[in-house]
């Protein structure tokens, strides 16, 4: 069983004291790829160092996370743009709109959101995105830029059956996490009506560890937690979502 892990910042701080390991434990429980968005200015560095380190292993996306747009967001997506002219990578991403702290640069965030899609149609990559309180707001985006071309996640997938629709029919797949583990997190209701084959999973590391580890760091090796927990609400064996979840991964991002 090789899983596809579309979404981990291990390349984050919180890993500092034992990154190798935890890569180790990934490969250990079943996970073959990783794939790492970045945030901003500041997480280029060391998410490209570790993806030098781990390159059979480890993917870099490059894009601009919502919650690092503020005054000078024009300078970090320059930054975007020459590395995306620069290398290759598997994905534009993660970006999106965030509006769950602080709505002040809501304006910013949606040029930035604009500017990545155009970005990603350019390069041709599938786009990451990351909404919080601002599907609508995103959804919209993403909709209008839309030309047929376009191809991506909705990162951290926590919204309703009508919102896991509309991203269906946009083309887009869902990113399944920690969220569908949690007792409260909505998700029993909404994962046993959408198809299989519109999924991927991911942890989101360091963020939002999966049930037992909930509130704790997460890490690449616990998504066979997400694997099993989602297998369990679509009455399907693991081994049958781990293949489809990992055939969509690979067709998404071209690995
Ligand atoms: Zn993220």
């Amino acid at each position: 069983m090789k899983l596809i892990e579309t979404h981990a910042h291990l390349y984050s701080e919180q890993f500092r004291p034992d990154q190798a390991e935890a890569l180790h434990r990934a490969v250990a429980a079943g996970v073959g790829t990783i794939l790492m968005p970045n945030v901003d200015h500041s997480t280029i560095d060391a998410m490209l160092e570790l993806e030098a380190n781990a390159p059979a292993t480890c993917h870099a996306m490059m894009g601009l996370h919502p919650c690092s747009v503020g005054p000078t967001f024009e300078k970090d997506l320059q930054e975007v743009s020459d590395w995306l002219a620069r290398r290759p990578f598997v994905a534009v991403g993660e970006c999106g709109i965030d509006l769950y702290w602080d709505k002040t640069y809501l304006p910013q965030q949606q040029e930035a959101l604009r500017e990545q899609l155009r970005l990603a149609k350019q390069y041709r990559l599938p786009i990451v995105l990351h909404t919080r309180s601002a599907f609508e707001e995103a959804y919209e985006l993403v909709a209008e830029a839309q030309d047929g071309t376009l191809s991506g996640v909705f990162h951290c997938f926590s919204d309703g059956l009508a919102e896991a629709e509309r991203i269906i029919a946009l083309g887009f797949k869902l990113g399944i996490g920690g969220v569908a583990t949690f007792k409260n997190g909505g998700l029993d209701k909404v994962l046993p009506h959408v198809g299989l084959e519109h999924l991927v999973l991911e942890t989101d590391c360091p963020y939002l560890a999966p049930v037992p580890y909930r509130g704790k760091r997460n890490e690449p090796a616990y998504l066979p937690l997400v694997l099993h927990r989602l297998a369990a609400l679509l009455g399907q064996a693991p081994e049958a979502v781990a293949d489809a979840t990992t055939r969509t991964a690979n067709a998404l991002f071209n690995l």
